[in-house]
């Protein structure tokens, strides 16, 4: 199925809906490779096959009205959808949107069976991309909901990063960790994206960075400005997330928006 999303900057998503019924936690343990129900299959297959003609027609510019700071170059990104009510945790409307937050999984598998993983634990965590080490891209969340993907950060960090928390996160099954990160506010202020990535496993593939300077475009465009780029472990000191091999294109992202 292929839909035209309401993106704020005019250009065009294809989305591709798929039903998954599904079983670990954000940058926690995910199920092996191969673990995924045989029905997501169906999601990979009907993209390529879908009529062209249901396309809208598409505006070939951004509005002139867009402001200054809107990202010249948006791009035709591919998103598969496998939205989760359980892990949406309260509303995140644009003037929230401050952040945005890479992590790796800390596990193997592919973006399906990393999501349903996280369902199956229970615990409502989630990120709102995941994108695979074949550069597939995954929404598990709208852009405008929290979505529970960096937990609790350093007490401090809430005055720090400015998040206070205000009551929109629902908080729904948080778990204290101690007195040393006791600040809940990041998630309520943030996109999360995970990288299907293991910490020392070796590099990034160059589909999976390509996907995410992707995504990260395509969120600029949404709100219309660059949200800085952090990674986990800058909001919990001693996170192993995102790693070390990481850390080149992380400076990178921070300086100008892609691994290049
Ligand atoms: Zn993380």
């Amino acid at each position: 199925m292929r839909l035209t999303a309401p993106g704020r900057a005019g250009h065009r998503l294809v989305l591709v809906a798929v039903l998954v019924v599904g079983g670990g936690g954000a940058c926690a343990s995910a199920p092996p490779d191969g673990a995924s129900p045989a029905t997501t299959a169906s999601a990979h297959t009907a993209l390529p096959a879908a009529p062209t003609t249901a396309a809208a027609p598409q505006p070939t510019a951004a509005p002139t009205s867009a402001p200054a700071d809107t990202p010249a170059v948006v791009p035709d990104v591919t998103i598969h959808q496998d939205m989760r009510s359980g892990f949406a945790h309260g509303p995140k409307p644009r003037q929230f949107q401050k952040y945005i937050v890479l992590h790796d999984t800390e596990g193997t598998g592919n973006p399906q069976s990393v999501i349903s993983g996280w369902d199956n634990a229970g615990q409502f965590i989630a990120a709102h991309f995941v994108i695979g080490k074949d550069g597939s891209v995954w929404q598990t969340v709208d852009m405008d909901v929290i979505a529970h993907h960096s937990g609790f950060g350093d007490t401090g960090h809430n005055a720090a990063y400015g998040v206070p928390e205000d009551g929109r996160d629902d908080r729904r099954g948080t778990q204290p960790i101690g007195s040393w990160a006791s600040d809940y506010g990041m998630n309520s202020y943030s996109v999360g994206i995970e990288l299907i990535h293991v910490g020392g496993a070796g590099d990034y593939p160059k589909a999976q960075l390509e996907a995410l300077d992707q995504v990260i475009a395509y969120i600029d465009a949404y709100y219309g400005f660059a949200s800085p780029i952090i990674d986990h472990k800058m909001w919990r000191t001693g996170n192993s997330d995102t790693s070390k091999e990481f850390a080149g294109y992380l400076a990178s992202y921070r300086d100008h928006r892609s691994y290049r």
